[in-house]
C-alpha cells in the first residue's frame, strides 16, 4: 500500500519518448515538505529544452504522422490504456504524490482515482467530436469541422499535481493535440512517472513531452513560444497576467487560465448547524487549504452564528496534523517555506485587524512546513484575510443577516471561481445561485467537481473552462467549409 520511500525511477526530461538530461546539465532539488529532506535531483528544463520538446511535438502533429492519421477511436484506446496503467500503479503513484506534495496518502489515492476518471471521460470524447451542417444563405452548403489547435503548452501547479495533469491531458489528447507539459518545480515526480506510462501505453513519440523546470525560465519559454498554438495554465492570478501578456506579445496563442479564488460559502439559519459545519470544514481544510476553490469565506446567518463557530472550532481542534503517511493523520505539511511564511503573515494581519482566533494561528512544530488548523471568527469584509487568497488551513467566519446583503458581499471580490449555499429553501438557493458571480455554484454541498461538469472562473479567477464537453473547446479550432450548390437549399 503506502510506501514512504517509493523508488524514484525517473528524474530526467521526457522528450520524444526518450529520457534526456537538460541541455544546460543543470538539476534542481525536489523536497519532502514533511521532513525538509531532499527527495531527488531533477533535470532542470530551460528554453533550449522547451525548443527541443516543441520540435518533437510539432513533428508528432504533422499531417502524415501516426497521431494525425490514426482513427479517433484508436486515440481513445491509447488514452484508456494510459488510464489502466495509472490505475495499475496507483499505490506507487499515490506514494510519490504524498511524498512530494505532503498531502495524505489517502487523499493522494483519491487524486489518482479522480485523474483516471478524467482521462477515461475524455477518452470517450475522442470519436464524438464533430461539427454541424448549416443552412447557409444563398447557393451554399456549409459544414464545420473541429480540428485540434496544434501543439499545446501546459503549465500546472503543485497543489493537485497529477489531477491537474489529467485535466490538461484529457481534453488535449481527445482533441488530437500534442503536448509540452511543465509540472510545478515543487512536485515533478508523478508527472515524470506517468510519462513512463505514456511510453508503455504506446503513444507515438512526441505526442506528450514532460519538462520539469522553473516558471520564469521553462514556463516563460512555453508561454512565449511561437510554435505553441495554445497555452493552458493553472496557478496564481499574478502569473496568469504574465502568461496572457506573453501570448499577446508573441503569436496570440490561445490562452486558458484557471487562477485564484476567494470563494464564499453561504449558510442560512434553516440548515442543520452540525452538517453545515462539516461541509464548511471540508470546503476549507481539504488539501490543507491549498485549493483554488477552497470555501475561504464562510458566511453564516446570525441565528446560528455562535453555534456554528463553536462547532467549527471543535472540528479544527480534532484535526490530526502530522506525517502524511501516518494512518490517522488528516493534514500534512504545506508545500514549502514560502507558502508557510505567506500564511503566517496573513494570519498575523487577521489578528492585528481584530478578527478573533478561535483555535490555531501559528506554525505547527519546527521541522516540516506544518501549520495549525486555524479558525477566525468575527471576520469583516475589509480585512486582508477576507480579501486575499491565504491558500492554507485558515477558516474565516463572517456573520450576515439577509439574502440580498450576502449576495452583495459574496460578489464584492475580484475573484469568481466557486461558491456554495446551504439552505432548505429552494428559492433562496436558486436566487443566490443565479446572482453569484462564480463559475461553479454548489447547493447543499461543496467541491462537487466531476469529470463531466465544467469548471473555471469568472472575473480574475480565469478564462475558459476545464472538464466536461466545455473543456474541449479550448483545444479545438472550428473550420467552416462551404460548397457551392446548384440550387438554393
Ligand atoms: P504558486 O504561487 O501557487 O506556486 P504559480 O502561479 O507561481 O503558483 O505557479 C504555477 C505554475 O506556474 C508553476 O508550474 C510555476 O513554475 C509556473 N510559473 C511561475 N512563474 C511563471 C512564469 N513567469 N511564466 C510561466 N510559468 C510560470
Ligand atoms: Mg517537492
Amino acid at each position: 500500500m503506502a510506501n514512504r520511500s517509493p523508488a524514484i525511477k525517473h528524474t530526467k526530461l521526457f522528450i520524444n519518448n526518450e529520457w534526456i538530461e537538460a541541455e544546460s546539465g543543470r538539476t534542481f532539488q525536489t523536497i519532502d515538505p514533511a521532513t525538509e529532506n531532499v527527495i531527488a535531483n531533477i533535470s532542470e528544463a530551460d528554453k533550449a529544452d522547451v525548443d527541443k520538446a516543441v520540435s518533437a511535438a510539432l513533428k508528432a502533429f504533422a499531417r502524415d504522422a501516426p497521431w494525425r492519421t490514426m482513427d479517433a477511436s484508436s486515440r481513445a484506446l491509447l488514452m484508456n490504456k494510459l488510464a489502466d496503467l495509472i490505475e495499475r500503479d496507483i499505490n506507487h503513484i499515490a506514494s510519490l504524490e504524498s511524498l512530494d506534495n505532503g498531502k495524505t496518502f489517502a487523499n493522494a489515492v483519491l487524486d489518482v482515482q479522480g485523474s483516471v476518471a478524467v482521462i477515461r471521460h475524455y477518452a470517450g470524447w475522442c470519436d464524438k467530436i464533430h461539427g454541424n451542417t448549416i443552412p447557409a444563405d444563398g447557393n451554399h452548403f456549409s459544414l464545420t469541422r473541429k480540428e485540434p489547435v496544434g501543439v499545446v503548452g501546459q503549465i500546472i501547479p503543485w497543489n493537485y499535481p497529477l489531477a491537474m495533469l489529467s485535466w490538461k491531458w484529457g481534453p488535449a489528447l481527445a482533441a488530437g493535440c500534442t503536448i509540452v507539459l511543465k509540472p510545478a518545480e515543487q512536485t515533478p515526480l508523478t508527472a515524470l512517472y506517468v510519462a513512463s506510462l505514456v511510453q508503455e501505453a504506446g503513444f507515438p513519440a512526441g505526442v506528450i513531452n514532460v519538462l520539469p523546470g522553473y516558471g520564469p525560465t521553462a514556463g516563460a519559454a512555453i508561454a512565449e513560444h511561437p510554435d505553441i498554438n495554445k497555452v493552458a495554465f493553472t496557478g496564481s492570478t499574478e502569473v496568469g497576467h504574465l502568461i496572457m501578456a506573453a501570448a499577446a506579445k508573441t503569436n496570440l496563442k490561445r490562452v486558458s487560465l484557471e487562477l485564484g479564488g476567494k470563494s464564499p460559502l453561504v449558510i442560512f439559519d434553516d440548515f442543520d448547524v452540525n452538517e453545515a459545519a462539516d461541509i464548511a470544514h471540508a470546503a476549507l481544510f481539504d488539501n490543507h487549504g491549498q485549493s483554488c476553490c477552497a470555501g475561504s469565506r464562510t458566511y453564516v446567518q446570525a441565528g446560528i452564528y455562535d453555534a456554528f463557530v463553536a462547532r467549527a472550532k471543535e472540528l479544527a481542534i480534532q484535526r490530526k496534523v502530522g506525517d502524511p503517511f501516518g494512518s490517522d493523520v488528516v493534514q500534512g505539511p504545506q508545500i514549502d517555506k514560502d507558502q508557510l511564511d505567506k500564511i503566517t503573515a496573513l494570519v498575523e494581519s487577521g489578528k492585528q485587524q481584530g478578527a478573533t482566533v478561535q483555535t490555531g494561528g501559528a506554525r505547527h512544530g519546527n521541522v516540516g512546513f506544518f501549520f495549525q488548523p486555524t479558525v477566525f471568527s468575527n471576520v469583516t469584509d475589509d480585512m486582508r484575510i477576507a480579501k486575499e487568497e491565504i491558500f492554507g488551513p485558515v477558516q474565516s467566519i463572517f456573520k450576515f443577516n439577509t439574502l440580498e446583503e450576502v449576495i452583495k458581499r459574496a460578489n464584492n471580490t475580484t475573484y469568481g471561481l466557486a461558491a456554495g449555499v446551504l439552505t432548505n429553501d429552494i428559492n433562496k438557493a436558486l436566487t443566490f445561485a443565479k446572482a453569484v458571480q462564480a463559475g461553479s455554484v454548489w447547493i447543499n454541498c461543496y467541491d462537487g467537481i466531476t469529470p463531466q461538469t465544467p469548471f473555471g472562473g469568472y472575473k480574475k479567477s480565469g478564462i475558459g473552462r476545464e472538464l466536461g464537453e466545455d473543456g474541449l473547446h479550448d483545444y479545438l479550432e472550428v473550420k467552416t467549409i462551404t460548397i457551392k450548390t446548384p440550387t438554393k437549399n
